[in-house]
């Protein structure tokens, strides 16, 4: 589905990241990895994750810097040439935002950093490839039911997924002449770093099997697939989109309960 498709995946921070499912699916469909880390101090981790799949190209990418974004691209052009395919799989909020209500929480250096990092980001990556991206590439990033509804300790992440989810409609418009791709896959909760850092984490975990249709989580193998999917040629028709992998749970209003009192 991948072969020929030369794709850059950002956000990989461990095994448990959800970058990582996506790149082990789609090496698995024959594409030809590059990976971005955002700092040395993940680099142990990121390098046992690159030998196993077999990937020698790692960039260290920090995406609140302008320099260390066109010095990535500048290596992969060296490299590759040309690009068939960014995963933007990065978002960041301080955590003393990601805990309590939101109107006392919400600060000012709080909102500006969630939205730098989880959603102007996407455009700069698209901005910087821009030149080396081939036609029919896609754009991939990853958001959260968090963008649409509300829910406890999520708070300013969700305006930064709103944003996330606009940038993707509005970057779909813009490259859609040169027949560039641009969509989102909404993920159900999954056990990572980025994560952790949410307040009551579990407890979310646990609500969420209760009301999704399919009675459990997802594993981030299942964003790989729609992930490889949405960046292959078998996609070719879709742009713009938000697309939920949660189990179903988007789509219910409330958790089981017995048909008969
Ligand atoms: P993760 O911690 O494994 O990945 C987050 C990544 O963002 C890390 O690799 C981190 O290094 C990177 N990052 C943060 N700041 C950066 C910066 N300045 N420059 C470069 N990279 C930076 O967690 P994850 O859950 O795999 O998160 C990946 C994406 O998926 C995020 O956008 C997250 O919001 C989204 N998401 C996660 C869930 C979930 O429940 N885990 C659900 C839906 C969406």
């Amino acid at each position: 589905m991948l072969d020929n498709k030369k794709i850059l995946i950002t956000g990989i921070a461990n095994k448990f990241s959800i970058a990582t499912g996506i790149a082990k699916v789609m090496k698995r469909f024959g594409a030809s990895l590059a990976i971005t880390y955002q700092n040395k101090r993940l680099l142990r981790k990121v390098s046992s994750i690159a030998e196993e799949l077999e990937i020698d190209t790692l960039i260290e990418c920090d995406v609140s810097s302008d320099e260390s974004i066109y010095d990535a691209f500048q290596e992969i052009k060296t490299k590759w040439g040309s690009l068939d395919g960014i995963v933007h799989s990065i978002g960041f909020a301080p955590s003393d935002q990601l805990m309590g209500d939101f109107t006392e929480s919400t600060t000012r250096e709080g909102f500006k950093i969630a939205h730098e990092i989880s959603s102007y980001s996407f455009t700069a990556l698209a901005k910087e490839a821009l030149p080396i991206l081939n036609e029919n590439s896609a754009l991939l990033t990853l958001t959260y039911l968090g963008a649409v509804q509300s829910l406890p300790n999520y708070n300013v992440m969700g305006l930064a997924k709103a944003s996330l989810e606009a940038n993707t409609r509005f970057l779909a418009a813009s490259l859609g002449k040169k027949n560039i791709r641009v969509n989102a896959i909404s993920a159900g909760p999954i056990k990572t770093l980025a994560a952790s850092g949410v307040k009551n984490f579990r407890s979310m975990l646990n609500e969420y099997a209760d009301r999704a249709p399919l009675g459990r989580t997802i594993t981030t193998e299942e964003v790989g697939n729609v992930a490889a999917f949405l960046c292959s040629d078998l996609a070719s028709g879709i742009t713009g989109e938000i697309t939920y992998v949660d189990a179903g749970f988007n789509t219910s209003a409330m958790s089981k309960i017995p048909l008969e009192d």
